[in-house]
């Protein structure tokens, strides 16, 4: 049997592999398009595929509670009830349910109870239902639940969690998963060298399929962030896939690229886009800017998108300041192409060993423009 993952070319740190799925490869370094609630939003999955999607991430929490992950089971699963025949992660919730601070009612080491955010309705998530859930969605890679603390608590909070994190991770370990569904852990520890560093070797020490680094990009000094994030990827396994949970803008994806993390997520191509904002070569733009009313040209004139191939940033502008719908597709169209094809970029980088020359002309060139 072919391993999991391999990793065919490296370059400094940063590496190219193949991830290999029951719904098939996945290219690495891959950008993983945010499903939340099994679409990525007003996208069809035909396009994301078109765009050069390889994976899209769905998320637990919110199919947990809409439509519900037995009804999905019951329809056949997720990938076919949103007609995705790729790969599929899943988160495990954790971070939803962490995010939703005001929403939390007891956090203990049997699990979570906090109030729905659908209906207030009382709710407990401890591993094995994470595990359960993610059984019933049918995902191709699940998360292990994880305690993520607010960026800045106190070293005892941090430690708590990272206590928690490797108890839960034991426990899910153990619980129930569908045939070929592989399941990644995940390290938490804030930018804290030491408590970032036992979680990093408790978790690699419980043998995932992969492992990811979570609990950062959640408000900290991103100068910081970066250099926890090299030497923490550095102490995962190097025969494993590494996940770098919620990063998506450019400067970012690069950052962690280089650092030796294969995958990540974000919803910014789609958020950024209901902001009226495309991302650029030069750097974000604002079509409700004055400026680009009477623009004739493309949003990034070396993007294939289908945006970028038809429309103008005057008529896109014209779509985005008068909310029309066409205007937050093309918008969300143009901003997953430009990830997906950053990305490639970077992973043909690595196989022909140029990764620091491409990272450092289109980080200069983002410098120049942002408005
Ligand atoms: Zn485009």
């Amino acid at each position: 049997m072919r391993p999991v993952f391999e990793v065919h070319a490296t370059d400094g740190a940063a590496r190219a592999g193949v991830l290999r799925t029951a719904h098939g490869e996945v290219r690495t370094p891959a950008f993983m398009p945010v499903g939340t609630k099994g679409t990525v939003k007003s996208l069809d999955p035909d396009e994301v595929h078109d765009l050069g999607a390889q994976i899209l991430l769905g998320n637990t929490y919110h199919l947990h509670f809409r439509p519900g992950d037995e009804v999905i089971r019951d329809l056949g699963g997720l990938h076919r009830f949103m007609a995705w025949d790729l790969p599929i992660l899943t988160d495990s919730g954790g971070f939803q349910v962490f995010s939703l601070r005001d929403t939390i009612a007891r956090v203990d080491d049997e699990g979570v109870t906090f109030r729905s955010v659908y209906d207030g309705a009382s709710t407990h998530f401890s591993p094995e239902l994470a595990a359960a859930i993610q059984a019933n969605l049918g995902s191709d890679i699940a998360m292990c639940l994880d305690q993520v603390p607010a960026a800045g608590v106190s070293r005892r909070d941090l430690e708590a969690a990272v206590r928690r994190t490797t108890l839960w991770a034991e426990r899910q370990r153990s619980a129930p998963r569908p045939d070929g569904q592989l399941r990644f852990g995940i390290t938490q520890g804030g930018v804290d060298a030491e408590l970032r560093r036992r979680s990093t070797e408790e978790i690699a020490g419980l043998e995932f399929d992969g492992n990811a680094i979570g609990g950062l990009a959640i408000g900290e000094d991103r100068d910081v962030m970066f250099e926890t994030t090299d030497w923490a990827a550095a102490l995962l396994p190097a025969d494993k896939p590494r996940y770098f949970m919620g990063i998506g803008d450019p400067e970012g994806i690069l950052e962690v690229i280089e650092a030796g993390v294969d995958m990540f997520d974000c919803v910014l191509p789609t958020r950024t886009a209901r902001t009226g904002s495309a991302l650029t070569r030069d750097g974000r733009i604002n079509l409700r800017n004055a400026r680009f009313a009477r623009d004739q040209g493309p949003l990034d004139e070396t993007c294939d998108c289908p945006a970028c191939s038809r429309f103008t940033r005057a008529y896109i502008r014209h779509l985005v300041n008068q909310n029309e719908l066409l205007g937050l597709r093309l918008l969300s169209l143009h901003n997953l192409r430009f990830l997906t094809d950053l990305t490639r970029g970077a992973r043909d980088a690595i196989d022909c060993g140029g990764f620091a020359s491409y990272k450092r002309d289109r980080i200069e060139r983002l410098q120049w423009a942002d408005s």
